[in-house]
């Protein structure tokens, strides 16, 4: 086993979060020698500064609205108010319990670690240290950070960003969020369920925006029923200090004031100043780009996760990095088709899809080509049950399989993983209609969907 600076390894890897770990935990799997370089914690943003922590927080927020609605189903509950210090308790003791469970696993498939900043010194090595750890081949996952816009200053007290928002010890009374993509509706969504008055800026002319539009609309809805404020269509102009927090204005004239300002408007990359160029990487803004089987224009490097330009989410940084790692053992690994990655946006109520929005397949296979249909939550026992509004949309291609599924509604996330298999298996909606759901339940929503695009609709009008 390669435990010293001067052995060469199979492979070295810069950054240990989702992409990078993922990489040396099959390449380890699959008996190479792997150096994996942290300069933070293991696990990255996910583990400690993403999913997880504000999966903690969105959940809270689920038990502060059931404490607070409980008597909409006959039980007489109410909501004393948020302990900031204990939800970040919960939150933390999950992140620890994970962190330790994936140290523990690292050190188990004999990786060797190395704590400390790395720098790309050729293109087969890696400094850190005062020490060069050279390899076969050099994986570069240094992820992503917060970005900012041009002239507005994150000074993580009135102006944070998701980093400052998840070690907050108070509940603010009010926040306006800057940005209305995943992120930033996560916030709005836990915060609001906390009880602070938000409201979202979103540039574009809708939430989520790069959902189905469908998806976006229904979304609005549930928020505005929900008393979260949003402006879209507007442009972010300045921000300025005021005696109790800040005012933010928009192009249009419009002002809001809050005693915080969340800026949620995307992540960059982390590749400056860290060899790349030198070693002669191909750049574009910052992001590494890489070809389908996530090797650069250097053969010996490759890159994944955050720092290249596809879809930043943690899955996506484990699948990348899987791929690297057994093409690196010499299987054959296929190239990941990006549309088929599931996608979900955890507010209240939650948004999730995979495969294309109607708007795409149109461009793809003509308008005339393309079919939609969408089941109603309103005829699902469960959703019913749970209280939940929302839709199931399946859009496909005429006589053909189904290439879009786009949910929202609560819990729809679990129902990821069916859509994900029919997307993925290119699924005729005859084929899953022949498939029984249990009844009842919220995934028998996509068999009723199903169902009903197969021309032979059960729980729902013809
Ligand atoms: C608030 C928030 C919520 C999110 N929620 C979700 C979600 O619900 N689901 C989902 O799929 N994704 C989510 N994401 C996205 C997800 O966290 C990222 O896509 C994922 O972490 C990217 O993994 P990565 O390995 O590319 O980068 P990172 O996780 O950022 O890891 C890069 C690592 O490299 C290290 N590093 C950087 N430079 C150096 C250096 N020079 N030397 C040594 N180490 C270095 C860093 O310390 C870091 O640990 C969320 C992100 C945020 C911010």
């Amino acid at each position: 086993m390669a435990n010293d600076a001067n052995t060469v390894f199979d492979l070295v890897i810069l950054g240990g979060g989702s992409g990078g770990y993922a990489a040396a935990l099959r390449a380890a799997q699959l008996g190479l020698d792997v150096a994996l370089i942290e300069k933070d914690k293991l696990g990255g943003t996910c583990l400690h500064r993403g999913c997880i922590p504000t999966k903690a927080l969105l959940h809270a927020g689920e038990v502060a609205d059931t404490a607070r609605e409980g008597s909409e189903f006959g039980v007489m509950t109410s909501l004393q108010g948020i302990d900031m210090a204990g939800v970040n308790k919960y939150k933390d003791g999950v992140v620890s319990r994970l962190y330790k469970g994936l140290q523990g696993l690292v050190s188990s498939r004999k990786i060797t670690y190395v704590t400390g900043e790395g720098r790309l010194s050729s293109p087969t090595s890696v400094d850190v240290n005062g020490q060069r750890y050279t390899g076969r081949h050099v994986l570069l996952a240094t992820g992503s950070v917060p970005k900012s816009l041009p002239g507005l200053a994150i000074d993580g007290d009135r102006v944070i960003s998701s980093d400052h928002a998840l070690v907050m010890d108070r509940v603010p009374k009010s926040a306006v969020v800057l940005g209305g993509g995943v992120i930033g509706v996560e916030f709005a969504s836990a915060w609001k369920s906390f009880g602070v008055d938000v409201t979202i800026v979103e540039a574009l002319p809708h939430l989520v925006p790069v959902e189905d539009e469908n998806s976006s609309k229904l979304l609005e809805r549930a928020f505005r029923k929900r008393g979260i404020n949003f402006s879209l269509g507007s442009r972010f102009s300045g921000v300025e200090y005021t005696d109790s927090g800040v005012k933010v204005s928009l192009e249009n004239g419009k002002t809001f004031e809050a005693e915080l300002l969340l800026v949620a408007v995307g992540r960059g990359p982390v590749s400056q100043g860290l060899g790349y160029e030198e070693a002669g990487v191909a750049m574009d803004r910052g992001y590494v780009l890489v070809d389908e089987y996530m090797q650069t224009n250097v053969p010996t490097i490759s890159a994944v996760g955050d720092l290249v330009p596809t879809l930043q989410l943690a899955h996506v940084g484990f699948g990348e990095g899987i791929l690297v790692a057994e093409r690196l053992a010499g299987l054959k690994p296929v190239p990941i088709d990006y549309d088929g990655v599931p996608r979900v946006t955890y507010c209240n109520p939650e948004v999730a899809s995979v495969g294309i929005t109607e708007a795409k397949a149109k461009e793809v296979y003509g308008a005339d080509k393309v079919v939609t249909y969408k089941y109603n939550l309103g005829g699902n026992g469960k959703s019913q049950i749970l209280k939940t509004a929302g839709e199931i949309k399946l859009v496909q291609v005429k006589d053909g399989a189904v290439v879009g599924v786009h949910m929202v509604g609560d819990r729809m996330g679990e129902q990821v993983g069916e859509a994900q298999l029919i997307y993925n298996w290119e699924a005729l909606p005859a084929e899953v209609a022949q498939l029984i759901h249990a009844h009842p339940t919220q995934n028998e929503a996509m068999g009723e969907a199903h169902l009903a695009l197969a021309g032979k609709p059960l729980h729902a009008h013809d």
